[in-house]
């Protein structure tokens, strides 16, 4: 198949293309570079199958060869790098998701949008399920992911019922693995870096907070899965329900790594969700998918990839 994917040169993208190439498709990858690098392309830059264009999708898609999926992660996701132009944020969001959508259109592509927890703010419900509305407040920090993300939603719901276009949505939790950039600012590269180097491990508030973290592996199975299946729009919660404390976190990985770190408490930011953690019954009946990686099987992986990327 030809596929296009926009956040090619991210975390996630660069996984996902990887595998999509690996399993025999051809990829277009677009990304502005904005947060995604191209050393996560490595592995598969010199690959026959896989073309590459630095484009900004606030601007329409350069595309002449048929498409026939489009995976649409482009975005930047880290709350120091979303907050740092909010506006950039809010446009990426809804008109890069619109060209997007644009050219799913033109071509007839089924697209599958990566959406995020985020939409569920700070909740009243936990765990999250699909039909959780969400509690996010609309003029905070976050808002202009958490909102950008909402509107995006509603956009390709409306692409659906107006143009009858093939979406695909899924709402991504927590994700980690290697290729998490090094200086996002976001927990799992912060804790690493700073326990491996030896250096005071920076809680947030009083580290009781949970997230629920997925291993990158587990997450593109899932998102390979909802695209190719003919059952249902979504959205569908991707991610691993095991929940945890930030200071739990933190003590994992100063234990993993043989650290002497000391944990240091520092404000919480402002938003911070308190709890987080996905209901995945949706994914196990519909997708048949549910994560396998354990937490601290991907912590080993992530750390040893940290120590290398750092050397
Ligand atoms: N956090 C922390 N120390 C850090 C970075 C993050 O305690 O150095 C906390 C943060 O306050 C939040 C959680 O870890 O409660 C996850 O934050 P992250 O920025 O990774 O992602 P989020 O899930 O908030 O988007």
């Amino acid at each position: 198949m030809n596929i296009l994917v926009t956040g090619a040169a991210g975390f996630i993208g660069s996984h996902l293309t990887e595998k999509l190439l690996n399993d025999g498709n051809r990829v277009i990858g677009f990304d502005n570079l904005q947060t995604g690098s191209k050393d996560n392309q490595k592995n598969f830059i010199n690959n026959e199958n896989f073309s590459f264009v630095e484009h900004d999708i606030t601007e329409p898609l350069p595309v002449e060869e048929k498409i026939d999926q489009i995976y649409h992660l482009a975005c930047p996701a880290a709350p120091i790098h979303y907050q740092k132009d909010p506006i950039k944020t809010l446009t990426t969001a809804f008109i890069g998701t619109k060209n997007v959508l644009d050219l799913a259109r033109r071509f007839g592509a089924r697209i599958l949008y990566t959406s995020t927890s985020e939409i569920y703010g700070t909740p009243l419900e936990h765990p999250q399920h699909e039909n959780y509305w969400g509690n996010v407040n609309p003029i905070g920090l976050r808002s202009c992911y958490d909102e950008g993300k909402r509107a995006a939603e509603a956009l390709c719901f409306a692409y659906n019922r107006q143009h009858l276009t093939d979406i695909r949505v899924v709402r991504i939790f927590n994700t980690y693995g290697p290729r998490l950039a090094q200086n996002d600012g976001r927990v799992m590269p912060n804790f690493i870096n700073q326990a491996l180097k030896g250096e005071p491990i920076t809680l947030y508030g009083t580290g009781d907070q949970t997230r629920s973290f997925c291993y990158i592996d587990d997450n593109v199975r899932g998102l390979i899965a909802m695209m190719n299946q003919d059952n249902f729009l979504g959205p569908v919660n991707i991610g691993n329900p095991a929940e945890i404390t930030m200071r739990a976190l933190a003590e994992n990985i100063i234990r993993l790594t043989n650290s002497k770190s000391q944990i240091t408490y520092h404000p919480l930011p402002q938003d911070d969700p308190h709890r987080r953690k996905p209901d995945i019954t949706l994914a196990k009946e519909k997708l048949n998918w549910e994560p396998n990686v354990s937490l601290e099987e991907g912590l080993i992986k992530t750390i040893n990839y940290f120590k290398y990327a750092s050397s």
